[in-house]
């Protein structure tokens, strides 16, 4: 066969095609307050001492490597860097992947923490980027508790002893979550997760936490973690409510349920109870990723189908083309993503008929 004259291949390794759903692998992190158990979202990895507690699975860590399609063997660091906008999407100029997701599984009191907001990130540790988060827990226990928020009438200097002796729980908000129950984080509220929980957690791609209280604990190298109570303290805001137990606003779909769990200007979580096949697509201005909470079944794309199952992560670029999701039992879905707020959350619902005063309630951006 002859080659067809004036017509020019020209193949660019760094440009790769990315339009279909990409999986990328989990991040399984020890923890002195982990546990054994992953089941039955995540099988504990082989490469795990017996005994030894694992803590968090982060879903988008920048050594989280992609499993199939065309960057197969990249991690998202990589990737995220050299290709930019064409996997993180036109909204996020930043060359760092915009979301870290993770799961976090408890069996004892995490260290009071605080965030500091992009622009105190900027003053105390240049560089570096606030955190902004939203917990939203998939089972509690018996013991399952969390602090957030500072309570009514305890002082700055009254707080600050308390964290100075490890005794800041009892000045602190407590309380016990229910399965399904969103928590949003903004910068500035002192909060602390607490034993007994399996949550999923999705806040900006930045490790920068203040630790304000440890209880006088050991870290895994037997010496007491370093507090940071000096800038902890300057972000902490003490009239901070806990935005917590946030209404559920579901929609129905012809597939299943849809709930729109919560949008900021960081990332917005959605819930997808799927019973049946589901036509999807890239969003175009920005990545999505899905996280398989529940259920398994097919992704069928243009050029063939690939499983999915409990606890997998799927990439879906900007640029993907339209695929389908087919549950084989009832699978629910985390999609987390950041969102053009008006465009891709509040009006959606207020054409479904969702009134104001609910939708103003999960969605927390200027
Ligand atoms: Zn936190």
């Amino acid at each position: 066969m002859r080659a067809a004259q004036g017509r020019r291949w020209t193949y660019c390794p760094s440009m790769p095609n990315l339009d279909s759903p990409l999986q990328l692998s989990p991040v399984f992190l020890p923890k002195i307050w982990g546990r054994e158990k992953l089941e039955p979202i995540f099988k504990r990895p082989a490469s795990f001492p017996p005994g030894e507690l694992i803590g968090e699975v982060w879903l988008t860590a920048s050594e989280s490597r992609f499993m199939n399609g065309p960057i197969a063997g990249m991690t998202l660091g990589e990737a995220s860097e050299q290709f930019g906008p064409q996997l993180n999407g036109e909204m996020w100029k930043d060359r760092r992947f915009p979301l870290l997701a993770k799961y976090i599984y408890t069996s004892d009191w995490l260290s009071v923490q605080v965030h500091p907001d992009d622009a105190q990130a900027a003053r105390f540790n240049p560089g570096e980027r606030g955190k902004c988060e939203l917990w939203y827990m998939v089972s509690s226990g018996r013991k399952g508790a969390y602090l957030a928020g500072v309570k009514p009438r305890v002082t700055a200097a009254k707080l600050r002893a308390s964290f100075e002796q490890g005794t800041s729980r009892s000045d602190l908000n407590l309380f016990h979550p229910r399965p399904g129950e969103a928590v949003f984080m903004p910068p500035g509220t002192v909060h602390a997760l607490g034993p007994g929980l399996v949550l999923f957690e999705v806040e900006e791609n930045s490790d920068l936490t203040y630790r304000l209280d440890d209880f006088g604990r050991k870290g895994l190298d037997g010496k007491p973690r370093p507090l940071h109570l000096e800038k902890g303290l300057a972000v902490a805001r003490l009239d901070a409510p806990a935005l917590r137990n946030l209404p559920v606003v579901s929609l129905k779909e012809p597939w299943g349920s849809h709930r729109f769990v919560t949008a900021c200007g960081y990332f917005a979580l959605e819930e997808l109870n799927l019973q049946k096949r589901a036509v999807f697509r890239g969003r175009g201005h920005a990545v999505e990723v899905l996280s398989v909470l529940a259920g398994e079944g097919r992704i069928e794309t243009p050029a063939g189908w690939l499983g999915f199952h409990c606890g997998d992560t799927w990439l879906i670029p900007p640029a993907a083309a339209e695929f389908r999701l087919v549950p084989r039992e009832k699978t629910q879905l985390l999609k987390f993503y950041v969102p053009d707020v008006d465009k891709d959350f509040r009006r959606p619902l207020l054409k479904r008929g969702v009134q104001t005063s609910t939708i103003e309630r999960i969605i927390f951006a200027e």
